[in-house]
């Protein structure tokens, strides 16, 4: 019924982590600040199909910026505009979380924040040397309201 339903998905949401169901490094459409805004890179963007980009620097790892399409609007590639013009331009806030954070709390977040994207981090301290942070991957609005779905 109705109310065992809804029990279930708020216990989902309140056990699962976005580790669990956010998009892993290796599969996120991301580029370089380095990159240059021509056609070959504007064409890659609207060919990705993705709203939101993540903008690294020197490693993918290194997630530093977020680029919007709608950044794109007055991007003429003729110009070749450094990537890194446009995303100082904009400036738009990075938001990362923890692994371990329950979807509940990244709903809660979302709902609260201008942007429905985070970036996954966790604290690495496998190893010999010191605990860094490791980016695991992304996860959107739609990833938690996907799990809400599923659920029902
Ligand atoms: P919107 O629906 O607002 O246009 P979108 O289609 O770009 O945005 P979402 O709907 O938020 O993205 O997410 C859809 C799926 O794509 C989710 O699983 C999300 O984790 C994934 N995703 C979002 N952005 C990227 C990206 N840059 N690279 C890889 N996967 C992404
Ligand atoms: P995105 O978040 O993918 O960039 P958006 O900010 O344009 O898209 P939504 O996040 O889908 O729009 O919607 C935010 C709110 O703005 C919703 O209440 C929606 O109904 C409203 N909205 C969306 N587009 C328009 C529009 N063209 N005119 C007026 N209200 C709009």
């Amino acid at each position: 019924n109705e109310f065992v339903k809804e029990e279930f998905s708020r216990g989902a949401l309140r056990t699962k982590t976005v580790e669990d169901i956010l998009t892993p490094l290796k599969d996120c459409f991301m580029l370089s600040s380095g990159a240059v805004l021509d056609f070959n890179t504007m064409s890659e963007i609207m060919q990705s199909g993705y709203t939101r980009v993540p903008i690294y620097e020197d490693e993918r790892s290194n997630i530093v910026d977020i680029l919007y399409l709608k950044d794109l609007a007055l991007v003429d590639p003729e110009d070749r505009t450094p990537m890194s013009t446009i995303t100082k331009f904009y400036n738009h806030p990075l938001h990362f979380v923890f692994n371990d954070t329950k979807l509940d709390a990244m709903l809660e977040e979302f709902k609260k924040g201008k942007s429905h994207l985070a970036i996954v981090q966790k604290v690495n301290n496998e190893g010999e040397g010191d605990p860094f942070y490791e980016v695991l991957g992304l996860v959107t609005l739609e990833d938690v309201i996907e799990e809400i779905i599923k659920s029902e």
